[in-house]
């Protein structure tokens, strides 16, 4: 249940200043101006000239000393309450309408909710983050809890306060090397929500991410309230989804993450997806960072206190500006650490090493030479191999077909069976693994009233800012609308490109164009310059690559009348070439002859090739051995 924030910000000001009074109230606020409504700062750091001061605009106090804000929700928070509790008396208080009826319920059928008994003694719990300088009062506020054998206990609650996730971790430092540091409550299920999101107020400033509980209780010791720490470590991101909504009533987020390699990495792929408009990061300063040990926001706390905590979050730096970098801070370029994609064909990736993220893709090839089968597996299928999921517009080609021909690819010979020539036959039980296997990961546009490329480009943006889909493919360029008429075709495709290329730097995402090269050129082989277009279509782009089927003349090979073939006639075994046109990262270009196994849909140099298990099969038997050439050689051998 998300409640319209207007109708917070109209509570807090129908309140008033009554909200001054209360928060006076509850902290004995010193030397206390009823008339400016400001007194001495109740978090515990010298303040004679009193810097906490009652802002009419916000309806909250904010210090001028320390930099915390706290208003009406804050204090109800600090009282006991949930967020919702804060908000459903708050609205009661000054007579606003609304049904609460989501609160506490278990909506999700079929899902084990925890149930954990805390014991009554928390003094194992206690003593620890005591050593962490962390006080009973803010595990109190986070619920904290001990179980039977002294182990913290962490209660991740929904937005509605139902409880989805328990944690559990060893109340004593870990040792390094040590496996069990931190483990889900075993026999029940768990979500990936958002530690501490039931206490996080969207109408009260920034919220802050950090990698661990720990960190978020440090910020909160801090005295900073709206926080949240990421359910599964700095290598999980599966809580944008699940939380993609609740996140974003903010109109500000900060990123806490470690300072290590690990936690930059989070840092960058979070911020891709919740909007680079509206986060800022904390950096520890090198001149903290002593040790490794100091690398979070628990170590700044212990070692340095609230306040240098506190100030590092006021001084959260803006993400550098989209476009402009300083060349100094760049670091240098490592194909080997850049993440991409494998073709998964040998004799391809001795050419590209990988499809590098951040990058565009242009596939061309007349229509038939097997560009969307190409696509398919080496782009899609192998994407979803190596752990990356794809958006797809496929202009011509409609859902279901595209469906059936990608699971025969996934799913390979071994598990697909011919009906005469034509009609592919998968195995039940191979299709229904797959389809459970890219569940979820593989999404298809199908607004059928719009081909506008702005109304796809959109759907690619919020799949991957809400799912992490890394490869979109758009398939192809002659069937989105650009928006272009016949006098400025040219101009509107370069526009295009360059907005592709920006989106795939934007998002760290590879996009596959595929464009249908100038018509009547048929039988010449296609070349960079010969993509239907602008120019600007294959200058851009960082990769360019043509697949072209053989005729069977061309695979005949044309005699010389002398027992041989004239030269470059020679016969050809295989069935396509899949020409690397454009290369940017690695400069290598050059051409590639592959066999086609229409059984499997999948291209492939040799059997092993050809047979690979994707990784939806757990199959342990010996490889599965089905060599198609095998077939072919008396056909071959006629001559
Ligand atoms: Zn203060």
């Amino acid at each position: 249940m998300l409640i319209d924030k207007k109708l917070i910000i109209e509570a807090k000001e129908k309140l008033g200043l009554t909200a001054a009074i209360r928060i006076y109230d509850y902290f004995s606020l010193q030397n206390w101006d009823g008339k400016n409504l400001k007194g001495s700062c109740p978090f515990g750091h010298e303040d004679n000239t009193p810097s906490f001061i009652f802002n009419e605009k916000d309806n909250c106090f904010h210090c001028f000393s320390c930099g915390r804000n706290f208003g009406i929700i804050d204090l109800y928070m600090k009282q006991g309450l949930t967020y919702l509790e804060s908000v459903e008396k708050l609205f009661d208080e000054v007579g606003i309408n609304y049904k609460f009826g989501e609160r506490g319920v278990k909506t999700k059928r079929d899902y084990k909710y925890p149930v954990i008994e805390c014991s009554e003694d928390r003094t194992k719990v206690e003593e620890y983050f005591a050593t962490r300088k962390i006080s009973k009062e803010t595990l109190d506020y986070c619920n904290i809890g001990q179980d039977k054998n002294g182990n913290i206990v962490w209660k991740f609650y929904d937005e509605n306060d139902t409880l989805l996730t328990v944690k559990l971790r060893p109340s004593r430092k870990i040792e390094k090397g040590e496996e069990k540091k931190e483990w889900y409550l075993p026999n029940y299920d768990f979500s990936n929500i958002l530690f501490n999101m039931n206490r996080a107020d969207p109408s009260n400033g920034p919220l802050i991410i950090t990698e661990g509980q720990s960190d978020t209780l440090s910020i909160i010791e801090a005295g900073y309230f709206n926080s949240v720490s990421v359910p599964g470590g700095s290598s999980n991101n599966k809580w944008i989804e699940t939380c993609f909504d609740w996140l974003e009533q903010f109109n500000q987020i900060i990123i806490f993450s470690d300072s290590d390699e690990a936690g930059i990495k989070m840092r960058k792929e979070v911020v891709s997806r919740l909007g680079q408009w509206r986060c800022k990061y904390v950096e520890i300063p090198e001149e903290y960072i002593t040790s490794d040990q100091i690398k979070d926001a628990n170590a700044i706390l212990y070692k340095y206190g609230k306040q240098v905590l506190l100030d590092l979050i006021s001084n959260a730096q803006e993400m550098p500006i989209y476009g402009v970098s300083n060349l100094a801070s760049i670091e240098d370029f490592d194909i080997e650490k850049a993440s991409g994609i494998y073709s998964g064909i040998q004799s391809l990736d001795d050419i590209i090493y990988k499809f590098i993220f951040g990058n565009v893709l242009v596939v061309t090839g007349k229509r038939g030479e097997g560009k969307s089968s190409f696509v398919n597996q080496v782009l899609i299928g192998e994407g979803l191999n190596q752990g990356y999921d794809s958006f797809i517009f496929s202009g011509e080609l409609s859902a279901p077909v595209l469906k059936s021909w990608l699971n025969v690819t996934i799913a390979g010979a071994e598990f697909v069976a011919m009906k005469n020539k034509f009609v592919h036959v998968i195995n039940s039980d191979a299709k229904k693994k797959i389809e459970s296997w890219y569940d979820n990961r593989i999404w298809i546009y199908d607004d059928k009233k719009s081909n506008s490329s702005e109304d796809i480009l959109d759907k690619a943006i919020a799949v991957t800012r809400k799912y992490g889909v890394k490869i979109w493919i758009l398939d192809n360029l002659l069937v989105m609308d650009i928006g272009a008429k016949d006098s400025d075709i040219y101009e509107k495709q370069k526009d295009f490109m360059t907005k592709l290329i920006g989106l795939a730097d934007l998002y760290n995402v590879l996009i596959a164009l595929i464009i249908h090269p100038r018509k009547g050129q048929n039988g010449i082989e296609v070349a960079a310059d010969d993509v239907g277009g602008s120019g600007a279509l294959t200058n851009l782009p960082q990769y360019v690559v043509s697949a072209k089927k053989f005729s069977e003349k061309e695979k005949e090979g044309i005699k010389d009348g002398k027992g041989g073939y004239k030269k470059n006639c020679e016969p050809i075994k295989e069935d396509v070439a899949i020409n690397m046109l454009k290369n940017r990262y690695v400069g290598k270009t050059g051409e590639i002859r592959l066999y086609f196994d229409y059984r499997s849909r999948r291209f492939y140099t040799d059997a092993i090739n050809l047979n690979k298990r994707y990784k939806w099969n757990d199959n342990k038997l010996p490889p599965f051995v089905y060599d198609p050439l095998a077939d072919r050689l008396p056909d071959m051998m006629k001559d």
